[in-house]
């Protein structure tokens, strides 16, 4: 009988053991399933920054927008607003295609009184046209235009604004046209566009006449273009 009970203390120990070691594995579960998602849980505010991502974010890097042409020329167009459509002129015997794309007509041996043109290329129901092609051509300050080369000649597109910006000089008068002008070739997304010329208060031409501001040494031109789309 002893032996019996013996036996039976015996089995008792070793199944209390054995639950002791359920507890102990179901115990420290918990931890292991915890610790497995902390690695992606969100950093803390503490946590250093990726080297990466730090570099991805210095302001230095990011290129200008366009944008800064009209901050840093102190220029700030006022809300678009519309009349009739921009009439059509004759493109002259002056165009040549394929012009540089470029904002500034100024280079070297340009010389005349500075003008800056800016504007906005709307559609006929008054709405700002982005990526619009213009294409601008003039005579320099003598009357001449470059027949052999792109001197005073450039295309461009409007921002995302509906705004485009030309840096160039006052056109001079010649013989055969007295009266200043710079041509023009406006084409939105889209649409047709138009072939027209434009012009300067002292020589004024109805509904293509440049709206002048006088800023010491150049001057400010400002004109909307309204095209069919
Ligand atoms: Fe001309």
């Amino acid at each position: 009988m002893r032996k019996k009970y013996l036996i039976i203390l015996i089995l008792i120990i070793m199944i209390a053991c054995t639950n002791t070691n359920d507890m102990t594995a179901t115990q420290i579960h918990p931890l292991a399933v915890t610790d497995t998602p902390s690695a992606s849980l969100p950093t803390s505010e503490t946590d250093p920054v990726p080297p990466a991502l730090t570099k991805s974010i210095e302001l230095s890097t990011v290129p200008a927008p366009k944008d800064d042409f009209f901050t840093e020329m102190g220029i700030a167009l006022s809300a678009p607003t519309c009349s009739a459509l921009t009439q059509a002129q004759t493109e002259g015997p002056y165009y040549i295609p394929n012009s540089p794309e470029k904002h500034s007509l100024l280079e070297e041996g340009v010389t005349g009184t500075r003008l800056i043109l800016v504007g906005y290329v709307l559609d006929q129901n008054c709405l700002p046209q982005s990526n619009t092609w213009l294409d601008f051509w003039q005579a320099d300050a003598n009357g001449e235009y470059d027949n052999a080369g792109y001197r005073l000649r450039g295309h461009q597109f409007t921002d995302a604004q509906g705004r485009y910006y030309l840096e160039t000089i006052l056109p001079g008068l010649y013989s055969s046209r007295p009266i200043e002008h710079i041509h023009v070739k406006v084409r939105p997304e889209g649409g047709a566009g138009v072939t027209s010329q434009l012009y300067f208060p002292q020589r004024p031409m109805e509904g293509l006449t440049v709206t002048i501001e006088e800023r010491g040494d150049y001057l400010v031109g400002y004109f909307n273009f309204v095209v069919q789309k």
